[in-house]
């Protein structure tokens, strides 16, 4: 934990299958750097089933979930973590509304989709959340923060 900023932490985003395909890696990549965050583990990976079943755990009972699991193992995702300040709440603020329609201009959701079903990209809700996540797609070697490999147990 960087002992700088007590309220550094991290988060887990990734750019889903319809956002790689449209090119828009840089774009998402970009606005996060130009708030401050710092990216500390990216890679494209192109998710199993089973290891969306386990990221998306909670919504199984959801009528959208077959069709969650069919698109985001359409193609591959480009995963990272990224830290800073309040990383989780401003992500998940810069990535906007579930539904792009109805999330505000300015947020990657509203300015780039127009479908709840193809919404570009995804945050963790909390650092618990975020933690849990991380472990799930990454391997220590992976993340070049020494901070955040002890707090998730790496090392
Ligand atoms: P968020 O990604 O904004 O945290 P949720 O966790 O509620 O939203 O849902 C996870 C993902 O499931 C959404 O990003 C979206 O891709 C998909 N999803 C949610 N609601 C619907 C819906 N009504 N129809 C189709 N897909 C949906």
């Amino acid at each position: 934990r960087n002992m700088a900023d007590p309220r550094a932490e991290p988060t887990f985003l990734a750019v889903k299958p319809d956002g790689v395909q449209r090119g828009l890696v840089g774009e998402i990549i970009s606005r996060f750097r130009k708030l401050g965050y710092q990216l500390v583990a990216g890679k494209f990976v192109w998710p199993s089933k089973d290891l969306l079943h386990d990221h998306y755990a909670e919504l199984s009972s959801k009528p959208f979930f077959p069709g969650l699991i069919e698109y985001m193992s359409s193609g591959p995702v480009f995963a990272m973590v990224w830290e800073g300040t309040d990383v989780v709440s401003v992500g998940r603020k810069t990535i906007g509304a579930t539904n792009p329609r109805k999330s505000p201009i300015g947020t990657i959701r509203g300015d780039l989709a127009i479908d709840v079903g193809r919404n570009i990209c995804y945050g963790s809700e909390s650092v618990g959340t975020a933690e849990r996540e991380i472990a799930l797609w990454f391997t220590t070697d992976e993340v070049a923060s020494y901070d955040l490999a002890r707090r998730i147990g790496f090392i």
